[in-house]
């Protein structure tokens, strides 16, 4: 089938038509520079940027394909979970364009997309599989049964999202936001263990281990304290040693807990997905200790780990082709949509 993906959760407009597991056009349009100034995503600049950029991107994603929206089969859209205005901005749009040329949408969870989107390099998840979310939003361990259809929650971050994690410390070293590509650039230049950080492992009530739950709040105080304590000392911040002994730390507790997991459940394959994927280090980490299981770990290309269309044409795709029903014509968006909720 050809779907048309529409996404705008956050601060990327972006249209993609995907056919089968072809990535035929791909276009992102982002509002990322505009929020540079204040730190971080303001929604209403972010929803206006929507409305903006909506129609070029999506004429655009269907004329790089050579096609008319009568061309595709249906339409996705990221229904949730995300900012409620721009959501908003991009489900009226499709819910438009699907009345208008009389095709079946499907309003789509745009975390589930991110992982969905290796299908265009790696082909069908095998049966059963685990997966690794690692965004701005979300860090959590999947079981994904039946990408269409069934996913469960193997475990999540208690507190802060590794993504949010490494954009909070890249504020405390004076980067723009969003800080986690420049703590990946200096970490490149730094050593690993100048610097001690806890790793984020949980540690429920009376020592009860969460074996498959992550907690970054701490290692970004830990990372916090440690900055203040040079600072007051007089001393100069290390910039590339504190970026690399914060990645390394993070890298490493994600792909043992992900290891940990597919031992559990018996995966020889770890699908990897979200912004945060794009980072060097736990890709490196990743693709080590997954060769040391006998674990396939598949990590989206750069382009693909961050917001775009084609994971929620990808996603699209996988509905029409389980036979999954088309949204009610009228669904509403779920900023808080659950991960276990695939489609509406
Ligand atoms: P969600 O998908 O959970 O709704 P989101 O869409 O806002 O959240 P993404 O766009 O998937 O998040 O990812 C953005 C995050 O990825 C930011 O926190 C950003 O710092 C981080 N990120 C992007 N590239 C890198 C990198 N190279 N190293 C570390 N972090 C990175
Ligand atoms: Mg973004
Ligand atoms: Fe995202």
């Amino acid at each position: 089938p050809i779907v048309l993906g529409i996404e705008s959760t956050c601060d990327e407009t972006a249209a993609s038509v995907v056919q089968g597991r072809t990535l035929i056009s791909n276009v992102v349009a982002s509002s990322m520079d505009e929020h540079a100034r204040y730190g971080g995503v303001i929604p209403e600049i972010a929803s206006r940027a929507h409305a903006e950029a909506f129609v070029p991107c999506v004429s655009k994603a269907l004329a790089d394909a050579n096609m008319t929206l009568s061309d595709v089969d249906a339409i996705a859209v990221s229904a949730g979970p995300g900012l409620a205005g721009c959501l908003a901005v991009g489900v009226s749009g499709a819910k438009s364009l699907a009345w208008a040329a009389n095709k079946p949408i499907y309003g789509i969870n745009h975390v589930i997309g991110h992982i969905a989107v290796t299908q265009l390099q790696f082909g069908p998840f095998p049966e059963d599989t685990l997966a690794l979310i690692v965004s701005g939003g979300h860090t959590s361990l999947l079981h994904v049964e039946d990408v269409a259809r069934h996913i469960d929650v193997v475990g999540t971050t208690l507190d802060d999202a590794a993504g949010e994690c490494f954009d909070k410390v890249a504020r405390l070293l004076g980067f723009p936001y969003p800080g986690g590509p420049h703590i990946d650039r200096h970490a490149q230049l730094g050593d690993p263990h100048a610097i001690k950080v806890p790793q984020g492992l949980t540690q429920g009530k009376a020592g009860q281990q969460h074996p498959y739950d992550f907690s970054f709040s701490g290692v970004k105080t830990a990372v916090a304290r440690w900055i203040e304590e040079q600072q007051a000392q007089g001393n100069e911040i290390p910039v590339d040693d504190v970026c690399a002994s914060l990645a390394d730390s993070v890298a490493t507790v994600l792909a043992k807990k992900a290891m940990r997991g597919c031992e559990q459940y018996d995966s020889k394959t770890l699908i990897v997905g979200g912004g945060f994927s794009a980072n060097s280090q736990l890709r490196a980490k990743l693709l080590e200790v997954g060769a040391e299981h006998g674990v396939e770990v598949r990590v989206p290309q750069l382009k693909l780990c961050t917001d775009n269309g084609a994971m929620v044409a990808m996603l699209g795709v996988n509905l029409v082709e389980a036979g999954v029903a088309p949204s009610n014509p009228d669904f509403a968006i779920d900023s808080a949509m659950p991960l276990t909720k695939i489609s509406m």
